[in-house]
């Protein structure tokens, strides 16, 4: 008894800074966060507070190590601490933090972005993604002068108002919001659908001709579970904007120069009406941006009469991380690398799962990865996720946490893979995960065997 107990303190990580940071985080915002998924509420044990990362690792302050592969949320497509983006970022702030003038960093990263990416004419540089997605549903309500908007059940585009809102129950086909603060008004204003599912957009588009001003959509739904859908439907939704003089909005904030530069627009080449990013355009600095088609564009302020503003949008220090980074991902063979570790990383996995008969999948697509305990083929809604899976992830979570390996503290939540992870650094990770795997399926024999 004596020596198990010694064995399994030895193998414990330590994590007393970390978990004494948050108690003292926990005084000071709620929940001890300043984003609610960091608070590790749908994982076991406290938040991992770090203090650096570096290439594909992140360490606590308690001086442990891991490999990353939340990645900033997905921001971070060359790694931790990225030399070109680092340099660029010192450089900057040598001359200055903010001006609220134009600067020429803000033509730079824009003409970076439009000149490689055929689906925009013109873009608009705010804060966050939040921003970006408000910024372009108000737009595509000004342009169409409409007011209401379809989402889809699965899609996250942020925290505004009119996205925060949950499909009705029963016949209603209005939203009700879901977060307290949302006027129900506001939230009768958006359709929630579920994805892949065509009838219903035909549906609403018949119940409320003329009244819907946009489609949006992430055209790779990666906020919750990783819900690939067919080219096929997005052309389906690309056509019933057109019939129905509506905008399609594609939410690129993760897709965007994630799958490949051009992200789901150039993938699937279907012409979106505006497109949203975030994430990795700042380089891991806060920039969102919206952009679109001239005479759309041409609606917004100063040029239209749809207001949009920001003190520090297009900030230099945030434009500077942004250039660099998005220079580093137009480099010849970037993406298709990436991909190819991604791919090596996932299949290391796949072939474990499916040599041991484990009910579960890995789902990918380019370096977005996610692991549910589900053995279904395809997982393409919200609704077909197993809720109770998620038990297992909680276990896989902390077992991985405990053997250096951070993925996102919820089994909803994707894993990311950057430049920064090598293929040695991969194949680590991926015995790793594997070994988390035998852990669980081990125990719940055990268990069973047990009953
Ligand atoms: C992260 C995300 C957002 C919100 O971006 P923030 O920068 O967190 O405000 C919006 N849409 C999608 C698809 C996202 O992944």
């Amino acid at each position: 008894m004596q020596q198990t107990l010694m064995v399994i303190t030895i193998e414990l990580m330590i994590k007393e800074r970390s978990d004494s940071l948050f108690e003292i985080a926990l005084s000071l915002f709620p929940g001890g966060v300043n984003s609610p998924v960091r608070a590790f509420q749908s994982v076991y044990g406290n938040p991992v507070f770090v203090e650096r990362g570096d290439g594909s690792y992140i360490w606590d302050e308690d001086g442990n190590k891991y490999i990353d592969f939340c990645c900033s949320w997905g921001p971070l497509i060359l790694g931790h601490n990225n030399n070109s983006v680092k340099s660029a970022v010192s450089k900057a702030i040598e001359k200055g933090l903010s001006f609220g003038t134009p600067t020429m960093k803000e033509n730079e990263l824009a003409s970076l972005v439009l000149k490689n990416n055929n689906y925009l004419d013109k873009i608009r540089f705010v804060n966050s993604g939040t921003e970006a997605v408000m910024s372009a549903i108000r737009l595509a309500r000004g342009f169409t002068k409409r007011d209401k908007i379809i989402k889809f059940d699965g899609c996250y585009h942020g925290h505004a108002d009119s996205l925060l809102v949950k499909a009705g129950s029963g016949l209603a086909t209005f939203g009700v919001s879901s977060s307290e603060g949302v006027p129900e008004s506001t939230a009768n204003e958006t359709i929630v659908l579920d994805l892949n599912d065509k009838e219903t957009v035909n549906e609403a588009f018949t119940n409320y001709p003329n009244e819907i001003a946009c489609i949006i959509i992430e055209p790779i739904p990666a906020n919750n579970g990783l819900l690939i859908q067919d080219q096929e439907y997005l052309i389906f939704l690309r056509e019933a904007c057109n019939n129905n003089g509506a905008l399609l909005i594609f939410d690129e904030v993760i897709s965007g120069f994630r799958l490949g530069f051009g992200g789901a627009a150039a993938f699937y080449d279907i012409q979106p009406d505006l497109i949203t990013y975030g994430k990795i355009i700042g380089g891991g600095l806060p920039v969102g941006a919206y952009g679109g088609k001239e005479e759309i564009m041409a609606h917004i302020s100063p040029d239209g009469n749809v207001y949009q503003a920001g003190t520090l949008s297009g900030n230099p220090i945030a434009m500077a991380a942004g250039i660099a980074q998005i220079t580093a991902c137009l480099v010849k063979g970037f993406y298709s690398t990436l991909d190819s570790r991604a791919a090596h990383f996932v299949e290391i996995i796949r072939a474990h799962i499916k040599e041991k008969g484990y009910k579960m999948s890995v789902y990918s697509i380019g370096s977005i990865f996610w692991i549910a305990f589900s053995d279904k083929k395809r997982i393409q809604k919200a609704s077909d996720i197993d809720a109770d899976s998620m038990e297992l992830f909680k276990i896989m979570h902390s077992y991985l946490l405990e053997h250096g390996v951070y993925l996102g503290p919820s089994g909803y939540e994707v894993g990311f893979i950057s430049q920064a992870h090598d293929q040695k650094t991969l194949e680590i990770a991926a015995k790793t995960i594997c070994n988390s795997l035998d852990h669980i399926f081990d125990e719940k024999q055990k268990n069973q065997e047990r009953i």
